[in-house]
C-alpha cells in the first residue's frame, strides 16, 4: 500500500462509512466520495431496526457479529437509540410453531428470547389485537436512527485524519484508484465500491452485478409516547423480505425515542418511482390495523420511500470484485433491508479480507464471484 491513500471508497451510506471507519481504526488512510450527502441514500430511508435475523445461517452469522460490534461501538453518544427488543407476532398456529423453531435457534446461539402466550402478550403490548397466537420476544434488538449512524462514523473518519467528500460523484473505478466525475483522479492502493443501488453503474467488467433496487415505503406519526413499547413485526415479514414477489406489504412498527410511531413496510421491484404510492400506503395501514386496531386514529405526519439494494439470493456481496487485474477492487453492497444492522459486520469481514486476516465469520456466502462467471 504505497499510494498516498490506502483505500478510496465510493459511497458514504452506512456501509461505506462503516468500512471507512473500520479501516481508519486499523491505521489505514481512507478517502470516501459520495455523489450527494453522507447517509442520504437508502440509509436515510431505512427504519433503523437493528435486528438479529436468523432464518438464513449466513445472514444470522453476519447479523450476530454486527450486533456485537454495534454494542461495542464507542460512538453512540447523542444518537437516537433504544433497546426495545423485537416482538415477532404470530397470527396462526403454524406461525406459532415456526416461532418456536426460531426461539430454539436463537437460544442455541446464546441470545435472550422467550415465547409470550396471548395473555402475557396482551399485558406486554395492550394495544395489540387480542386474537393473536402469541409472540416471540427477542430482548437485545434495537432501534437507531440510520443517518446519524452514518454521520457519526464519517465524523470519526475525518477525526482520524482521513477524507470524506460530499457532492463528489465518482465516474469510474480504475486499477489505481478512482476517476471522479469532475475530471479529477484519485490514486489509491485499494478501491471499495459501496454505492448501494448505484453500484451497478460503476461495476467494472462485462459481467453485471445482479442487484435490483427494491422500493420500500414508511410513514411516521405525531408523538404518542408509550403507544407501543417494542419493535413489532409480523412473522410473515420474513417471507415478504425473502420472497421474490413484485410487491408485498408486511406489518412492522417501532416506537421512536421522540414518542413517534414509525410504520412500515412495503417491498416493490416494479415501482421505480421515488414517490410515495398512496394506494400502497393505504394497504400498509390496513395491514397494521390487523395488529393494532386503533392505529388508524394516529395522526400521520410524513411518508417517504427509498430503495433497498437487493441481490437475488438475499445476501450482500462483500469481497474482491472478480476479474479485477490487480485484485485491489472490492465491493460491499446488496444489503437489502438489513444494511443498517449488518454494516459493522460487513466492515469487519471486508477489512479482514483486505488485510489478509481470517474474518470472524465465514466470508464464502458473501463472495462476489458466487453469482458471476469470472472473465478469463
Ligand atoms: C424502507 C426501508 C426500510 C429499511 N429498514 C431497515 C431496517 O429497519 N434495518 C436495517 O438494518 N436496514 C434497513 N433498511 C436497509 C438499509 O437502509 C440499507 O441496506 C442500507 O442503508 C444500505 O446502505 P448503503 O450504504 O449500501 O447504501 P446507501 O445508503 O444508498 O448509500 C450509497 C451511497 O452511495 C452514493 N453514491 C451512489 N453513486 C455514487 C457515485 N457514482 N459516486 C459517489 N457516490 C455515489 C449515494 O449518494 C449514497 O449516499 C431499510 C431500507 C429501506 C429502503
Amino acid at each position: 500500500m504505497n499510494a498516498s491513500i490506502d483505500v478510496a471508497i465510493v459511497g458514504g451510506g452506512v456501509i461505506g462509512c462503516a468500512c471507512a471507519h473500520a479501516a481508519t481504526q486499523a491505521g489505514l488512510r481512507v478517502a470516501v466520495y459520495d455523489a450527494g450527502r453522507i447517509g442520504a441514500g437508502a440509509t436515510a430511508a431505512g427504519m433503523g431496526h437493528l435486528v438479529t435475523i436468523d432464518d438464513d445461517p449466513a445472514e444470522f452469522a453476519l447479523a450476530r457479529l454486527s450486533m456485537t460490534l454495534w454494542r461495542a461501538w464507542s460512538g453512540w453518544a447523542g444518537i437516537e437509540r433504544r433497546t426495545t427488543g423485537t416482538l415477532w407476532l404470530a397470527e396462526t398456529g403454524k406461525q406459532r410453531d415456526a416461532a418456536h423453531a426460531k426461539l430454539a435457534r436463537l437460544r442455541a446461539a446464546g441470545l435472550s428470547a422467550e415465547w409470550l402466550e396471548p395473555s402475557v402478550l396482551a399485558s406486554a403490548e395492550p394495544r395489540l389485537a387480542r386474537d393473536l397466537a402469541g409472540a416471540l420476544r427477542v430482548a437485545g434488538d434495537e432501534v437507531a436512527y440510520g443517518p446519524e449512524l452514518a454521520a457519526r462514523l464519517a465524523a470519526d473518519v475525518r477525526a482520524a485524519g482521513s477524507t470524506v467528500e460530499e457532492t463528489c460523484p465518482v465516474a469510474a473505478l480504475r486499477d489505481d484508484g478512482l476517476q471522479l466525475a469532475n475530471g479529477g483522479r484519485v490514486s489509491a492502493g485499494h478501491v471499495l465500491l459501496a454505492a448501494g443501488c448505484d453500484s451497478v453503474h460503476l461495476w467494472p467488467g462485462d459481467a453485471a452485478l445482479p442487484l435490483r433496487p427494491r422500493k420500500g415505503q414508511l410513514a411516521i406519526t405525531d408523538r404518542y409516547p408509550g403507544y407501543v413499547r417494542h419493535a413489532l413485526v409480523e412473522l410473515g415479514y420474513i417471507d415478504a423480505a425473502h420472497g421474490d414477489a413484485d410487491e408485498s406489504v408486511a406489518f412492522n412498527v417501532q416506537p421512536r425515542a421522540s414518542g413517534q410511531v414509525l410504520l412500515g413496510s412495503s417491498r416493490s421491484y416494479r415501482d421505480t418511482s421515488p414517490d410515495v404510492d398512496a394506494a400502497l400506503l393505504a394497504r400498509m395501514v390496513r395491514r397494521a390495523q390487523r395488529f393494532l386496531p386503533d392505529i388508524g386514529a394516529l395522526q400521520m405526519l410524513r411518508c417517504w420511500a427509498g430503495f433497498r439494494p437487493a441481490i437475488a439470493d438475499g445476501r450482500p456481496a462483500i469481497g474482491r470484485i472478480p476479474g479485477a487485474r490487480r485484485g485491489n477492487l472490492w465491493v460491499a453492497t446488496g444489503h437489502e433491508g438489513l444494511g443498517l444492522t449488518t454494516a459493522t459486520g460487513t466492515a469487519s469481514v471486508w477489512l479482514d479480507l483486505l488485510l489478509g486476516r481470517a474474518p470472524a465469520i465465514d466470508p464464502a456466502p458473501y463472495a462476489p464471484d458466487r453469482f458471476m462467471a469470472v472473465p478469463a
